[in-house]
């Protein structure tokens, strides 16, 4: 595919006064602008709210003022693109006055009919609106159309299937742009770089070299005022169905025969398609659910789960999973994946960490713990790195001790941050739809996350809250891995300033 470094376009954001559009949206592209890397385009915020279009420029000089890599000079000029359409997006009318505008400006700026679409919206709008934009006529353009979703992508499978039908009514496959937020962190695009480019990577990168693979994402912060979209969610569907399973895809995925959006894709799939659905009676021997008590962060008390706003006080939703996962194909066969995520928890991290096989005799004497296991240590946020761990003497005595190579990146603090928003808009924009999830991905990883909520929804968990905030999730997460032989590694040992 061709791709415009410099893409044109007119951006229609739906959801422009909501808290993403302010947070990243608006920040990612005021710095592909100051970058220089979008040529002519201008913005049409749509949301129910009156607003003059001054009224709105002023608010998206405001939520870029709070961000850094600021350029005054540059901000008039970037907001002044900037047009407001205040439109209830239920009511067929209004998206006519919209087609207008659109029209309008495209001729005035020069857009060859170029359009994208960005639903910042509560998922039960997107279907209407994309109906709508088809039935009233905003996707007949000369240039390409491209429609953006935010996460989450259905409820379960069934729902994901209703609203793939609706979208796809007005948008093929190939215009639907999924976003999935960590494929845009610049640590989870580099898995593909370190596996395909280095030589001493993929070939232990299999069942015969690597005991296990290890990814946590914990975060320190609690439900704070999303209770009631999460008692609807719980972490299976917020973290495990999207980001945690295309963390695991990218790990173990076949090298693709190219770097082809589709080679990549189809790799990915199959990843899922080898993964063993765990269900029924086996669920909780796999899987393990935690919800956070009260505890202690950063010495201030916090409440339980339960406490929080639009909570249920007997609520029997997750906010900690840890699991097993199988990938049942040549390469991965008895290596087990292990994944947490959590919220509230010790300290806030997304890591993974490879863990190789021991060497076949023990020459230095892995029990008075001079050797460790060799591990891959790939940090995601907030610090980004690599750290391998190795054994090598060290200083005067003649036995082995591990030691740290490390590459840290000059990361910037949060995964969901303008950062990976800014390249995900930039791909958007070229036509790169490789880290945006294809529906093939989306079907499967609901199947199998379907399973687990079936059982978990039908059981109360009694012991919930089940850990205590401030901590690394329950007990049973622990023997999880104990049972097999392992451990999780500390992950804040693991950090790279630590090495
Ligand atoms: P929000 O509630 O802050 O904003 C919603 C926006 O939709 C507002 O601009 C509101 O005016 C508009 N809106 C609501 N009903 C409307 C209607 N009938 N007609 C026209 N406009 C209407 O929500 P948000 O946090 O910005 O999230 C938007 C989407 O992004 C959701 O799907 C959410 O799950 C997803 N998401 C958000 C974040 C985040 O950091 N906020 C992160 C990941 C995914």
């Amino acid at each position: 595919m061709t791709q415009n470094n410099r893409p044109t376009a007119l951006i229609m954001i739906f959801g422009a006064t909501g808290d993403l559009a302010r947070r990243k949206l608006y920040p990612s592209l005021y710095r592909l602008f100051t970058k220089g890397k979008l040529d002519r385009f201008a913005v049409v915020g749509v949301a129910r709210r009156s607003l003059t279009n001054e009224e709105f420029q002023d608010n998206v000089k405001e939520s870029i003022g709070s961000h850094d890599h600021l350029d005054e000079s540059k901000m008039d000029e970037f907001a002044s693109k900037f047009y407001y359409h205040s439109h209830d997006v239920t009511d067929s009318e209004s998206y006519s006055v919209l087609k207008g505008l659109a029209a309008e400006l495209d001729s005035h700026y020069r857009l060859d009919g170029n359009r994208i679409f960005y639903l910042a919206m509560a998922p039960e709008f997107f279907g209407t609106i994309a109906e709508h934009l088809k039935k009233d006529g905003l996707t007949d353009v000369e240039g390409f159309k491209r429609l953006v979703i935010e996460k989450p992508f259905g409820h379960d499978l069934e729902s994901a299937k209703v609203l793939n039908r609706q979208i796809r009514k007005a948008f093929p496959e190939n215009e639907i742009y999924r976003i999935d937020h960590y494929l845009g962190k610049e640590m989870v695009q580099n898995i593909e770089v370190i596996r395909f480019a280095n030589s001493i990577f993929e070939p232990l990168w299999n069942n015969r070299f690597i005991s296990n693979i290890q990814i946590t994402s914990s975060e320190v912060l609690g439900v704070e005022e999303r209770g009631r979209y999460y008692e609807t969610s719980g972490a299976l569907r917020d973290m495990v169905q999207n980001h945690m399973l295309q963390m695991v895809a990218l790990l173990a995925m076949e090298p693709p025969i190219r770097l082809t959006t589709e080679e990549i894709r189809s790799e990915k799939v199959r990843v899922f398609r080898a993964l063993r659905t765990v269900e029924g009676s086996d669920v909780n021997s796999y899987f393990v659910r935690g919800q956070y008590g009260k505890g202690k962060i950063n010495e201030s008390d916090v409440p339980a789960y339960r406490e929080q706003e639009m909570v249920d006080e007997a609520s029997n939703t997750e906010t900690f999973v840890a699991g097993k996962l199988m990938i049942d194909n040549f390469r991965w066969a008895g290596v087990p994946f292990y994944i947490r995520t959590g919220k509230r928890m010790e300290v806030k991290s997304t890591k993974i960490v490879v863990e190789f096989k021991e060497m076949p005799m023990d020459l230095y004497n892995r029990q008075e713990g001079s050797v460790s296991p060799n591990l891959l240590v790939i940090h995601i946020q907030p610090e980004e790195g690599i750290t391998l761990h190795l054994n090598a003497k060290k200083g005067q005595h003649s036995g082995s001790t591990p030691v740290k190579l490390s590459y840290a990146n000059k990361g910037i603090d949060g995964l969901n941050t303008p950062e990976a928003y800014e390249k995900l808009l930039y791909d958007c924009l070229r036509g790169d739809a490789t880290n945006f999830t294809h529906w093939d991905e989306v079907a499967l990883s609901w199947s199998f996350v379907d399973n687990i909520s079936e059982v978990w929804e039908n059981e109360k968990e009694a012991s919930f809250p089940n850990y205590e905030s401030g901590s690394m999730g329950p007990d049973a997460a622990e023997q999880l891995l104990e049972k097999d032989g392992f451990f999780w590694w500390p992950v804040t040992n693991l950090d790279v300033d630590k090495c």
